[in-house]
């Protein structure tokens, strides 16, 4: 069958199908589907009454928490576009993004609209600020209450009272959502300058979400596990939204902790689980992770960032689940190419990388040239992509649009290959490449050699300005729990089983690597370290 038209048109069916079923579990907490569809039908009501109208704009700037989803169920209802921020956001980010996408209604924890969002919502066009109690897991014990309540601050509503006081109540008047509006506007992380405002539709959200329900064959009412950020596309979209498609149960945990992710696996027994790789880093990390803490799943997919095939064996090796590379970027809305069920990737015999899949169904990709020309199976190029899930453009970005996406094909800046049989290869981001005494260095390669070390946990490779060389290779990396390696010998590790020009000239041990709250290793952070 077709992909849903938006997901809400998929929500409304699944509340229909299975009104009692739990759409989201937090901690001890539940919330059913009939539940959630009327609290967001409050929300949809009360955002309505304010003068909030279609085409505005909310921001999210929370945590995985059950809020999330009222605010943007109730959002979407009201025929609003959302702003997912990242509550680790500074005032200076967080100003940007309210501005730049004109946001006139607002939903925060109590606490980060008292350390400093009311600040700096003052300044900007928000008119409707909400706040939610967020559950602060620094104490076991406030883990224990679903929409645990303080009062709210004075100059705020608290989003679920505001929910329930519209419930019950008529449905709010349908705003007649089409494929083509503008479900999200998703902010970069801005590596590469300000953060553009990705939009993605909600036919993007529903053909991959409804993908995903596709491939993942799993069996109805199963639970899937919020590994990753909400307020970040894959989470938003391979959890949330491929959740509420398939009528699913979403576990979430706030924000990844190992510990605490450990303990939810093990009350939630879900059979699906997305998250970057450095996830699965940090949980190998535990001593007390065993086999039996991921028996309950059918597929676990790490995606929105490198994979190295030595983490896929170690994986393997220790609880018995092979990690499915999948490859997405905020302009596809995450996934364009992932490994389907029932096989494996293969890995590159020259260089040593892991594929990271198939495109889906109705996607193309294609390896170009610099001027957009096909380049042979094979052969390096920029990865480009054209499907039902790249975004129309950037909101308000016309030049930057036309820049990444020329006719409507996603220039994604990252260098790959494709080979005979279709398998996509990602080498590494165009811009963080190395330039070695004229020679090309691709980061991801080496690390991925690190990565077979045994007491390497983590591995980030940069370019550093060399008189001699022009840039030479440093590789920071992080140890496993009790292993030792000095740097000497870890370069002489590298040097074994890399070209001369490509091993790492120096390498530095940190505690642990700077990483993106989406769970990329920062290596723009480690480029810019002075020590
Ligand atoms: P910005 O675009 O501002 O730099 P960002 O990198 O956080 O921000 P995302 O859309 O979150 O933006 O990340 C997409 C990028 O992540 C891809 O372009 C690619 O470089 C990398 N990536 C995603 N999945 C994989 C994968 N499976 N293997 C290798 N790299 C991946």
């Amino acid at each position: 069958p077709d992909p849903p038209v938006t997901l809400l048109h998929a929500f409304r069916e699944v509340v229909a199908r299975v009104p009692d079923r739990t759409a989201l579990a937090y901690f001890d907490g539940r919330l059913g589907y009939r539940e959630l569809d009327e609290l967001s039908d409050g929300l949809a009501r009360y955002l309505a009454a304010r003068g909030f109208a279609r085409g505005d704009r909310l921001a999210i700037v929370l945590q995985n928490v059950p809020q999330f989803a009222v605010a943007l169920l109730g959002a979407w209802k009201a025929g609003g576009t959302v702003v997912p921020v990242n509550p680790m956001y500074k005032e200076r980010e967080l100003a940007h993004v309210l501005e730049d996408a004109g946001v006139t209604a607002l939903v925060c924890s109590d606490r980060a609209w008292d350390a400093h969002i009311r600040a700096t919502a003052a300044g900007s066009p928000v008119r409707i600020p909400l706040t939610t109690s967020e559950l602060d897991l620094q104490t076991r014990d406030d883990q224990r209450v679903l929409p645990g309540r303080r009062t709210p601050p004075e100059d705020t509503d608290d989003l679920l009272a505001a929910a329930r006081a519209g419930t019950p109540g008529p449905p709010p008047p349908d705003p007649g959502l089409t494929a083509d509006d503008i479900a999200l506007i998703s902010y970069t992380s801005g590596t590469s300058g300000v953060p553009k405002g990705a939009m993605n539709t909600h036919g993007n959200i529903s053909y991959n979400a409804d993908r995903q329900r596709a491939h993942s064959v799993l069996p109805d009412g199963a639970t899937l596990f919020a590994l990753a950020p909400l307020f970040h596309i894959t989470g938003m979209v391979c959890q949330l939204a491929a959740g509420i498609v398939a009528g699913s149960t979403v576990a979430l945990a706030y924000r990844f902790e190992p510990g605490v992710v450990l303990d939810a696996l093990r009350e939630h027994r879900p059979a699906y689980m997305v998250g970057p790789s450095t996830a699965y880093m940090a949980l190998m990390a535990r001593p007390d992770a065993t086999a039996e803490d991921f028996s309950s799943f059918r597929l676990l997919y790490s995606g929105g960032a490198p994979v190295p095939p030595a983490l896929v064996a170690a994986f393997r090796e220790r609880f018995g689940h092979y990690l499915r590379n999948g490859y997405g970027l905020t302009e596809c809305t995450a996934p364009c190419a992932a490994v389907p069920a029932g096989l494996e990737a293969p890995v590159d015999p020259v260089s040593g990388t892991l594929s990271v899949g198939v495109p889906g169904p109705g996607t193309m990709v294609r390896i170009v040239d610099d001027k957009g020309a096909d380049v042979p199976f094979g052969e390096h190029g920029e990865i480009a992509v054209r499907g039902p899930m790249v975004v129309p453009g950037y909101w308000n970005r016309p030049e930057a649009s036309e820049e990444a996406l020329p006719g409507g094909e996603l220039r994604t800046g990252d260098i790959g290959f494709m080979d005979e049989e279709g398998w996509l290869y990602v080498v590494d981001r165009k811009k963080d490449m190395i330039n070695a005494s004229g020679f090309k260095v691709w980061p991801r390669e080496v690390e991925d050699v690190l990565y077979t070390h045994p007491a390497v946990r983590e591995a980030a490779v940069v370019g550093v300005p060399d008189a001699y060389r022009g840039e030479s290779v440093k590789a920071f990396v992080s140890l496993r729990p009790g292993a030792a390696a000095d740097p000497s010998e870890l370069i002489g590790y590298c040097r074994e089983r890399l070209a001369a020009y490509k091993y790492p000239r120096e390498i530095e041990v940190l505690p642990e690597l700077p990483k993106t709250s989406s769970g990329k290793i920062l290596r723009r952070e480690l480029r810019a370290r002075r020590d």
